[in-house]
């Protein structure tokens, strides 16, 4: 017998835009568009959890920069 005879709907997710360049986001690369953006901000989360804030009170020091041309 048949018990239950429910509609099974499936729920609409709302598409989640890129978060790197905004474009819809793909389903092999979700939440990203594609595989390039998915490194993209891979790599910005790697580098920066390797790059170390300096904090030196440093001006810019631009006068002796070899100009080379
Ligand atoms: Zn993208």
């Amino acid at each position: 017998m048949n018990a239950g005879n429910k509609a099974t709907v499936t729920p609409l997710r709302p598409k989640r835009p890129c978060p790197e360049c905004g474009k819809p986001s793909a389903r092999d690369t979700y939440p990203f568009c594609s595989t390039r953006c998915k490194n993209v901000d891979l790599n910005r989360w790697l580098s920066g959890a390797y790059v170390i804030p300096a904090r030196d009170d440093e001006d810019e020091t631009d006068g002796d920069a070899p100009n080379k041309d």
